[in-house]
């Protein structure tokens, strides 16, 4: 989606950080292609926590991370090994698993977003991923993009598969998204605040609101994204979607007061 062949140097980052900051932003999300492959990375994420932002760092996984500190670390885990490999790429479901094993002490989460691809062995991906030192496993829903290659769900297959995980939280309490968030799937009244998002792109382009939008018209309805909707129950101060984001220790009190303050002076405080 994103055809930039050139990354932009260190000095521009640093600067279009220091203007996410100014614009007020918390938390910076840094994704790829594949993070892990600029050398400046390590200089890049310490810029941003010195600033004072929360910092979560999406990785195939198959790269050394050990020098890396950012708040928490996303590894992108699309199905049980035989899917993975199949999208991904022989081996390198393994080289995750040795990742895991190198780096036992990080805050490392899956994010897993299903498809028709990976959906049908739900129970199995969450069985594998629980009994490893992942710290928690977060899922995601696919938007049917144009022109991408796997198939998104029905609305139906969504419903569905959301309702089963949250049937799976009981046996595998690994399974980090939250119930407001799984509840909205496929739902007529989700709610989604894009404007608490940001988008930089890597030509340093900054678009605020729906992570669809820069890309193609949206559309609501076939969109279960939790870039939106988790976002949007955290900043709702549901209780289950803040353990949620703070597993990835990642609320600041700075976004929880205002919230709270909002939440009484309008009276509307829900559970
Ligand atoms: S398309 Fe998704 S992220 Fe964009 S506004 Fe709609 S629900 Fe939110």
């Amino acid at each position: 989606m994103n055809k930039i062949t050139q990354d932009l140097p260190t000095p521009t980052w640093k600067r279009i950080i220091d203007d996410i900051y100014q614009m007020g932003c918390t938390v910076i999300f840094v994704e790829g292609g594949e993070p892990t492959l600029r050398p400046d990375l390590e200089k890049l994420i310490d810029y941003m926590k010195n600033k004072g932002f929360k910092v979560v760092l999406f990785s195939n996984g198959t790269r050394p991370i050990n020098h890396l500190e950012p708040d928490a670390i996303w590894i992108s885990i699309d199905g049980i090994e035989e899917h993975h490999n199949k999208i991904r790429g022989t081996g390198t479901f393994q080289k995750i698993m040795h990742t895991l094993k190198d780096n036992p002490e990080k805050n490392i989460l899956s994010i897993t977003t299903l498809s028709k691809l990976n959906v049908g062995r739900l129970e199995e991906l969450c069985q594998v991923l629980s009994n490893t030192s992942l710290k928690g496993l977060i899922f995601n829903y696919m938007y049917p993009y144009q022109g991408i290659r796997l198939e998104a769900l029905s609305r139906e297959e969504r419903v569905h598969s959301a309702r089963r995980l949250m049937e799976l939280k009981r046996i595998y309490p690994k399974i980090a998204s939250s119930d407001s968030y799984l509840k909205m799937v496929g739902q007529k009244d989700k709610v989604c605040y894009p404007w608490i998002l940001m988008l930089a792109t890597a030509d340093g382009k900054l678009t605020h609101g729906c992570t669809v939008e820069p890309t193609e018209d949206a559309d609501c309805g076939k969109c279960d994204m939790m870039c939106g909707l988790e976002a949007s129950a955290g900043f709702d101060l549901r209780p289950d979607s803040i353990a949620f984001w703070n597993k990835s220790n990642f609320l600041p009190p700075s976004h929880l007061v205002p919230g709270w303050i909002t939440k009484l002076l309008n009276n509307d405080w829900k559970n």
